[in-house]
């Protein structure tokens, strides 16, 4: 038996505890994973406010109140408490890194009020990767490896290079940074550095510094003993264009050697159309019939009209510039013509919002949007829909591509990320599990949705096409034991 390995997976934010993208899923789902594969792993993140000490029986773990923790010139006391997630079969334990000054507030990021970042946000994340590295000091636990996740969690590998560099303690720890998006780099003015506490020689540009700011994802990125990106072709991207690299795809070519793609994995648990209870019918490969229960339970409950051979396209989005739904306003038009029906549940910016809404104004047989976040409506829309449309300008890995599959539901998406990595084009034959496109385009776009549609009124083909891509594994499983290799190849001396 190889020895169990001990991780401490930081992040910030971590589902159910605070959420606002696919990190928060990742953070839960793969330690879980890992730990089911008989590892002892704990996950550390800040108690933002908004997170019940009821509701997850916070409790205090006493000996480590008050740490004192530098920021600049000033120094903040950092206490600790602690909750459990639950796996499979056992639980995983979650450290929350507790200050009123910096996380007693409402919001992650940002202010809910006024949708702004918060300006301290370097502050904060400061003293929470120097907190996380003297709370594990003081929890006496010291892991093989520590495990950060974006730029938030940026400062922790240059902290242990550098201020803590001759501490025992921390001398047999190994890092490992994922990049779960290389859009957001956390970068603040040159001013910010002197609150980190690191030395001053550092601040150049093959150190922490990038464009003249203080890059705290750059930094992860210089000084993580190795690098993973959430998926192989993305891992690609990133190296090779400053348009998917956004300004450090040097770098990242430089440090290839230390860059694995390794795919997400979903919570096959929560999105499973046999049980799932957001769903009118449920449904599994052997009653894929039932689908069309719920197509029309969904289009009913927008007052649509149902035929079954009029194919439903559905889309669940932050409505960004990343999504690519720019493409989706240029010829959403031209589809509504091919008489297929799109339902579309986004949230974000209002101008993109309203270009959808005067779109639906005109046609309102066939366009239905709902704007807000609304979990359900999710469920209902991934087994109510023939299709799913993802034409992202990048992705680094993508879920509800996976999600899609798993419900009968067949995705077509741009050749981009983990979207290409996970959907095999109709063209390849038997094995098909969607339609791809590879320029970002809208005429290409439509072309896709053309070939959807075309196979889509040939029953068999179809069914085909269905079956393929529920027969899919996309369990974190087969990621878990891939993390751990990686785990293990790092730790050899
Ligand atoms: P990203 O993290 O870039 O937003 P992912 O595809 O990795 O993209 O994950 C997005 C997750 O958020 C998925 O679980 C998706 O279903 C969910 N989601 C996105 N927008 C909405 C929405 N408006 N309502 C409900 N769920 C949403």
């Amino acid at each position: 038996m190889s020895k169990q390995l001990n991780i401490l997976f930081v992040s910030s934010e971590v589902e159910p505890f605070a959420k606002t993208g696919g990190l928060a899923d990742v953070s839960s789902a793969l330690p879980k994973a890992i730990k089911d594969l008989g590892h002892e792993i704990r996950i550390m993140m800040p108690r933002y406010r908004f997170i019940s000490e009821r509701r997850f029986r916070l409790h205090d773990i006493i000996r480590l109140k008050d740490i004192p923790i530098p920021v600049g010139d000033a120094v903040h006391a950092g206490n600790v408490k602690s909750s459990f997630i639950m796996n499979l079969k056992e639980k995983v334990q979650v450290y929350f890194l507790d200050n009123e000054t910096y996380f007693g507030r409402d919001g992650v990021y940002q202010n809910p009020a006024n949708k702004k970042d918060y300006k301290d946000n370097d502050e904060r994340f400061i003293f929470f990767a120097r907190g996380v590295l003297e709370t594990l000091k003081r929890l006496g636990w010291q892991p093989d490896v520590i495990h950060c996740n974006d730029w938030q969690t940026g400062l922790i590998p240059v902290m242990m290079k550098t201020i803590y560099k001759d501490d025992p303690f921390f001398r047999n720890i190994k890092t490992v940074f994922t990049i779960h998006n290389m859009a957001y780099q956390g970068a603040f003015p040159p001013e910010s550095f002197k609150k980190s506490g690191l030395p001053e020689e550092i601040f150049h540009h093959n150190g922490v510094e990038a464009y003249g700011k203080f890059n705290f994802l750059k930094t992860a990125l210089s000084y993580a003993d190795t690098i993973t990106t959430v998926s192989e072709k993305y891992a690609r991207e990133i190296c090779e264009s400053p348009e998917y690299g956004a300004g450090l795809e040097g770098l990242l070519m430089a440090r290839k050697k230390d860059l694995r793609g390794l795919l997400n994995g979903i919570d096959i648990v929560t999105w499973d159309p046999a049980s799932d209870n957001f769903i009118f019918r449920k449904y599994d490969a052997k009653s894929v019939e039932a689908k069309s229960d719920n197509k029309k339970a969904l289009l009913k409950r927008f007052g649509m009209e149902f035929d079954p051979a009029r194919p439903v396209i559905g889309a669940i989005t932050r409505l960004v510039d990343q999504k690519g739904f720019d493409l989706v306003l240029e010829v959403l038009e031209d589809i509504v013509k091919l008489d297929a029906q799109f339902v579309m549940l986004a949230s974000g910016d209002k101008e993109t919002e309203a270009k959808f809404e005067r779109l639906h104004k005109k046609h309102p047989k066939h366009i239905t949007l709902v704007f807000g976040f609304d979990e359900e409506l999710a469920h209902m829309i991934e087994a109510g829909s023939d299709m799913f449309l993802m034409p992202s300008r990048y992705e680094p890995c993508g879920l509800n591509q996976m999600y899609s599959m798993r419900y009968g539901t067949v995705p077509i998406v741009r050749a981009t990320g983990g979207l290409d990595d996970t959907v095999v084009d109709h063209h390849a034959g038997g094995k098909g599990t969607g339609f791809k496109f590879e320029h970002y385009d809208g005429g290409e776009l439509l072309k896709a949705v053309q070939r959807a549609i075309a196979a889509f009124q040939k029953p068999d083909e179809w069914k085909k096409l269905m079956r393929n891509g529920m027969a899919q594994d996309f369990s974190w499983e087969h990621s878990a034991k891939k993390y751990i290799a990686l785990y293990r190849d790092i730790l050899k001396p």
